[in-house]
């Protein structure tokens, strides 16, 4: 393998070209990213970067050691498709990138709210705002300035950290969330009210059960009609509603795609030569037993190694990391480590959900499967290497199923 080509040049992308150069890897190196800027953090978007404690320096991802990278950056232009046979990146403008190997790092996008032909109002409209890039974060920070009202649609880690920030910053800020609980699809009903509890501790408007019907203003936000006829005036409006993986462009690759593009649990995708990783890609996990696409920064810095493994037919070890997020909102930090299904019992095992500082685990068929900390970094700590410990044990891996395992470069 003379020549790989990276295409997205974030958290994921970086971290598979730091695997390759340390796994040995001495060619060319290229990384395309769609946007201008070399690979920034995200996570300070919704909180210190666009509370203004934190400048566009303190996002950096390259330090002094990747001088030595020795990488090709193609910038400011997106991938638009993949040629399978020739493994050939083709570039918006025009020119077609040759590889040996391919890693495929292009991440998600902000899902935006469905158009409706029938109405003027969309969210394009200025002063409503989403977040995942550097500029969206830009542009939000420099409306939230200004203070008055926001609206923020979607009551997921997102919007309840934009919420939090906001609200520190002075403005009004409204919550409008179309299911009952919020965060109960990655913490459970009882946890997920437990943490969204935080919103009314702070007097920020929570508005669980009801969409939004529309957007209202004419050359410029001025509110949010929800579906039950409400109207919430607003200044500026989030829409945190989540985010796909963006592998449009990969359409007529050939790739196995379905909700991301779909890998083995080495990263390998139905492409000779090509694998996937981060938050693009929709990998086969051994624990679990299924794929899953995973959208988490620990994720995306480390299942890249396992991709770079892969591609230079180093190894063929599944990547078998125990999950991890973290959210900070009003000041409390919350942690989440493994994996929740329906159905686990969950116990508080530290402090009390009142006081909004507590760990809580979360059991299936009497065993240890995931732990969330609020506001408990120590005891969070504690129960997430008892978790590690049993996770990364090989009576828990399911071999790959044979639609999709045993796919190698
Ligand atoms: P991305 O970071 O999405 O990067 C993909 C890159 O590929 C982008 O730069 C994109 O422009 C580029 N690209 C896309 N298509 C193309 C194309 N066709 N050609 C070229 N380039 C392309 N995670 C946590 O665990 N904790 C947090 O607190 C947390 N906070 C977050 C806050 C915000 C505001 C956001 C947006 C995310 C947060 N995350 C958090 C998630 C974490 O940042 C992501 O999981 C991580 O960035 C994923 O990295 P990635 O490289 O896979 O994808």
């Amino acid at each position: 393998m003379r020549q790989v080509t990276v295409v997205g040049a974030s958290l994921a992308g970086l971290s598979a070209v730091r695997a390759l150069r340390e796994q040995g890897f001495d060619g060319r190196l290229t990384v395309v990213g769609a946007e201008v800027h070399l690979p920034y953090d995200r996570p300070p978007l919704s909180k210190a970067f666009l509370a203004g404690t934190a400048d566009r320096g303190e996002l950096a991802l390259l330090g002094d050691a990747d001088d030595a990278l020795d990488v090709d950056w193609q910038l400011g232009v997106a991938a638009v498709a993949l040629r399978p046979s020739t493994r050939q990146v083709v570039l918006a403008d025009g020119r077609a990138i040759p590889g040996d190997g391919v890693v495929l790092a292009t991440g998600a996008r902000a899902r935006r709210l469905p158009g409706r032909d029938d109405l003027p109002e969309r969210d394009d409209l200025p002063g409503v705002h989403v977040l995942r890039t550097l500029d969206d974060a830009l542009a939000l920070r420099a409306d939230l300035r200004a203070g008055g009202s926001l609206v923020v649609v979607g009551a997921g880690f997102l919007g309840a950290e934009v919420a939090s920030t906001a609200h520190a910053a002075g403005l009004q800020v409204t919550i409008v969330e179309a299911m009952r609980t919020p965060l109960a699809g990655p913490l459970g009903e009882q946890m997920g009210a437990a943490c969204a509890g935080l919103h009314a501790d702070h007097g920020v408007r929570l508005l669980t059960g009801t969409g939004v019907a529309r957007l209202l203003g004419r050359h410029r936000v001025s509110g949010v009609e929800l579906t039950d006829g409400t109207v919430l005036p607003a200044d500026v409006v989030l829409v945190g509603v989540g985010a796909e993986p963006d592998v449009a462009w990969l359409a007529d690759s050939g790739l196995d795609l379905d909700g991301g593009v779909v890998t083995d649990a080495s990263c390998a995708t139905s492409l000779p030569g090509v694998v996937a990783v981060g938050d693009c890609a929709r990998s086969f996990d051994p624990v679990a037993g299924r794929h899953r696409r995973i959208e988490h920064w620990t994720h995306a810095l480390q299942q890249p190694a396992t991709a770079a493994a892969t591609l230079l037919g180093a190894s063929s070890a599944p990547y078998v990391a125990l999950p991890y997020f973290w959210s900070e909102q009003y000041g409390r930090q919350l942690q989440f480590a493994g994996s929740r299904e329906p159905g686990d019992v969950v116990t508080v095992v530290e402090g009390s959900t009142e006081e909004r500082s507590f760990v809580a685990t979360y059991e299936r068929a009497g065993r240890l499967v995931a732990v969330l900390g609020l506001d408990a970094p120590g005891p969070f700590s504690r129960l997430r290497r008892s978790l590690r410990a049993q996770h990364a044990a090989p009576s828990r891996r399911i071999p790959a199923p044979a639609a999709t395992g045993g796919l190698r470069p």
